[in-house]
């Protein structure tokens, strides 16, 4: 989500005649897009913003912008902020460019395009900024789940999904201009429409989305497991150009857990909904996101973690260590109180869990022969793309341009990417 806006923000400030720079002490403007989802994001700004303070006392004319989730939505955090910061000109919510086109007007640019705040223009895939084989494209914005140790809704406010015919609008445009893979976003992508009446639901969506002429792959993330359908199952397995692709965040393995997260499943009611998606759609990816370390998780209730990875044997894991968030309920109400140390631990087992199984699992496809959606061009010549189930593939060919499915064989397996030949 963050690269889709990031990348918007691009966009517009291509379209007002700013150019990319290599390097941040050349640059006439600075925009630091923020996410505050784990403590150590957040610090990651603080320690930027250090930086960008002295390049202010340096180039006083640089103008700073900082976007995102650390601007969030209330204005009065946007003040304390600027107390805090004040040498950062201007203040972008999250998925919101009115101030940036607020300014760029008042230094003399019309924007061609209607401001409409949640509607930034699509990126260009021309820009030297942003990918131009795939792109982002939000659908719904904001989330109004509140598991307990989430901060996003507190940060991006409550779920909004997109009018379909905008969305359908600027996936066109995006064809137009080159893009052959689009990924459809949500903070819960599968409850697209539900807050619109009258609005089409996501397997309609995705099946427009999917006939808009010139695209090559068509994905959507991220699905909350209770709100995955037959129907959208359904549309994955059978709609040409939808990728076999789900991304479907577990969280934890034991079901106390997963109650005090109020994440509205059981481990149980997960593993039936996967291999629900496994018979219905073949040679499907699954990934998959765990936190390590919740409140009050045992070791034996990170060991339920582990033994339901082995069950569902997902492609990917994102883990990611608990941290509490301000406003939320888990950091209000329930102490941190599993060490770091242990956290540590619990990360680093489940991470070699995962390598030790990919490498297993990826070991077969020697020799194989995958489509790949060929993005960049490395350094070292080599392509690199994904398969249609979105393994990462580096690919030695001498002619394939980025935007070019291909048929490749694999002569490299390992655990987080493959390597191919051309065919
Ligand atoms: N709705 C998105 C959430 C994006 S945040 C989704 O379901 O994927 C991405 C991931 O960050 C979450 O899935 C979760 O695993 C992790 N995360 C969110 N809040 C966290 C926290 N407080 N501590 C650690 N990890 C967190």
């Amino acid at each position: 989500m963050n690269e889709a806006d990031a990348l918007r923000a691009a966009s517009l400030l291509e379209s007002a005649g700013y150019r990319p720079v290599a390097r941040a002490d050349a640059a006439g403007l600075l925009l630091l897009n923020t996410c505050v989802v784990r403590q150590q994001a957040e610090d990651k700004i603080y320690s930027r913003l250090t930086y960008v303070a002295e390049l202010k006392q340096k180039h006083p004319d640089l103008v700073v912008a900082l976007m995102g989730c650390l601007v969030g939505k209330n204005p009065r955090e946007t003040a304390r902020l600027r107390e805090r910061f004040p040498f950062v000109d201007l203040f972008l919510p999250p998925s919101d460019l009115a101030p940036l086109r607020a300014f760029l007007e008042a230094r003399g640019f019309s924007p061609a395009r209607a401001a409409d705040d949640d509607l930034p223009p699509p990126p260009l895939p021309d820009s030297q900024t942003g990918r131009s084989v795939v792109a982002h494209l939000p659908v719904v914005l904001g989330c109004s789940h509140a598991c307990t140790y989430c901060v996003i809704p507190y940060r991006r406010g409550g779920e909004r999904s997109r009018p379909s015919a905008e969305i359908l609008a600027e996936a066109a445009a995006l064809a137009a201009r080159g893009v052959r893979e689009i990924i459809l976003l949500g903070q819960i992508v599968d409850r697209y429409g539900l807050d619109r009446p009258g609005e089409i639901y996501l397997p309609e969506l995705l099946r427009r989305v999917a006939a808009v002429p010139g695209l090559a792959r068509v994905r959507f993330l991220t699905s909350h497991p209770r709100w995955i359908t037959d129907d959208l199952i359904a549309a994955v397995a059978t709609v040409p150009g939808l990728a076999p692709y789900f991304e479907i965040p577990v969280q934890a393995g034991s079901d106390a857990v997963l109650a005090a997260m109020r994440r509205g499943y059981t481990a149980g009611e997960y593993e039936a909904l996967v291999a629900k998606v496994r018979a219905a759609v073949p040679g499907v990816g699954l990934s998959t996101d765990v936190i390590v370390g919740f409140p009050g998780e045992t070791a034996a209730q990170f060991e339920d973690s582990m033994a339901l990875m082995r069950r569902i044997d997902p492609d990917m894991i994102r883990i990611a260590k608990y941290s509490p968030r301000p406003l939320t309920y888990s950091a209000r109400h329930l102490p941190d109180d599993v060490p770091e140390a242990e956290k540590e631990r619990r990360r680093v087992a489940m991470e070699a869990q995962l390598r030790a199984r990919l490498t297993e699992k990826n070991a077969p496809l020697l020799g194989q022969t995958v489509e790949i959606l060929v993005e960049t061009i490395e350094k070292t010549g080599r392509r690199h793309g994904r398969t249609p189930d979105y393994k990462p593939v580096f690919v030695d060919a001498s002619s394939a341009a980025p935007g070019e499915l291909i048929q490749a064989r694999i002569t490299w397996a390992g655990p987080f990417s493959l390597i191919a030949e051309a065919l």
